[in-house]
């Protein structure tokens, strides 16, 4: 936070209104002057024609799967490898999570498995583009227009982020982007959700706040989807938001810094792999991932990473866990305690079933979060450093 953000809040306090939203249909439906000035600006900066904010990707994740019409027992295409939300969204339509696996260089959800997942009760993939390096979003989009499919991206962590000279976010029919606390630019809690599609964005902005109270004003004929949540983003935090932008390639940069000096610095050891960057992306390293080979190390991975933490390397081994792992997919109870959405279907969610995103997980990723610390030139060359001696002490290791 730097002294532009405390300007425009300041300003936001001076004229006394913290929210412009009003929950039943008149102007002030779409939001304050703030609200909309920061989705103007987003969409300016990311070259798309709508951008639909709200208070965290979670709600823009949710509001995305319901303006694409997804409905009960319908399936959405997602990967394991990514946080709980990417997941949670198309449940909370009661559509069902058929998970596809991973792509081993960049843990991004692999198109042919995703291809392999898809059934007639299908409606939608919904991509991650994990760690800040995209997806291969131009191939996804290719498949769902093949299929008849909605693609969303799950931009969290890669604002800026770049496949073919299109920005991560805009390649889908909607990507969503988070501005919680945790992400390179931030307002606290916050979402948006960007899209080229009139009819796409509207329902997003219906679900966002109460939409029933306004498909009577719009003579709405397709109401399905259109029960209104409350996912409204503050003055205050859109009055951040556009602080945030204005600087964004410089918070999107440190990250990219951190993570460029740590790969150079590691590049040379044998069995240590640092993050792919895919010909023609452009990574932004919200997590800087490197890959560990347990049988050209000769040693797991648990002994390298508490010694890396023991040397002041602080790091994340596997990143996050299946998602199908969770309690909620093993013992399929998810609404009411009878089944839904899962009662209707054979879904499998048996371990072994993204055998990648597992080898990844329990075996190979060191995550590290280049965004939770403030870095000095002097502590990448001590992290670097750090991890160099455990890569050459590693056999004197007492396996953990
Ligand atoms: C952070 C994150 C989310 C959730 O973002 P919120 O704004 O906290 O709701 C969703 N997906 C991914 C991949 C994330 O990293």
């Amino acid at each position: 936070m730097g002294e532009r953000e405390k300007e425009l809040v300041l300003q936001v306090i001076a004229d006394d209104c913290l929210s412009g939203f009003f929950g039943s249909w008149r102007d002030e439906f779409f939001g304050g002057p703030r609200v909309k000035e920061f989705e103007a600006a987003w969409s300016r900066r990311f070259q798309v024609k709508h951008t639909v904010s709200v208070n965290s990707a979670t709600s823009g994740l949710f509001a995305a799967i319901g303006a694409c019409k997804v409905g009960p027992y319908d399936e959405v295409i997602v990967p394991p490898y990514t946080m709980s939300a990417t997941a949670m969204a198309p449940l909370a339509y009661g559509a069902i999570p058929v998970f596809a696996d991973i792509d081993p260089d960049t843990f991004c959800l692999d198109v042919e498995s995703a291809r392999r997942a898809i059934t007639p009760r299908t409606k939608a993939i919904l991509t991650v583009n994990i760690g800040g390096h995209p997806a291969r979003l131009h191939d996804l989009r290719a498949l769902c227009e093949e299929h008849g499919l909605y693609l969303i991206e799950d931009n969290a962590q890669g604002p800026l982020a770049k496949e073919n000279g299109k920005y991560a976010g805009t390649i889908a029919h909607i990507g969503v982007f988070s501005l919680n606390y945790h992400k390179h630019i931030h307002t606290g809690e916050g979402g948006m959700c960007c899209t080229d599609d009139d009819e796409l964005a509207l329902r997003m902005q219906l679900i966002r706040n109460h939409g029933e109270n306004a498909v009577e004003a719009l003579q709405l004929e397709d109401i399905s989807n259109l029960v209104g949540y409350q996912y409204r983003m503050t003055e205050l935090c859109a009055a951040v938001g556009l602080a945030q932008l204005e600087n964004a390639d410089e918070h999107v940069g440190k990250r990219k810094h951190i993570a460029e000096r740590l790969s150079e610095g590691v590049k040379d050891l044998e069995g240590v792999t640092p993050p792919v960057v895919r010909e023609g992306c452009e990574h932004v390293y919200y997590m800087w991932f490197c890959k560990l080979d347990e049988q050209v190390l000769e040693v797991d991975r648990k002994t390298f990473c508490d010694a890396l933490a023991a040397e002041g390397f602080p790091n994340a081994p596997g990143y996050i866990r299946p998602l199908y792992l969770l309690p909620l997919f093993q013992r399929k109870i998810a609404f009411g305690s009878a089944g839904f959405p899962f009662d209707k279907s054979n879904v499998d969610y048996s371990k072994g079933i993204c055998p990648v995103a597992e080898r990844m997980h329990y075996h190979e990723v060191v995550g590290f979060e280049p965004c939770a610390f403030a870095l000095t030139e002097q502590h990448l060359d001590q992290l670097i450093e750090a991890f160099r001696k455990v890569h050459a002490n590693r056999h004197s290791l007492t396996p953990a």
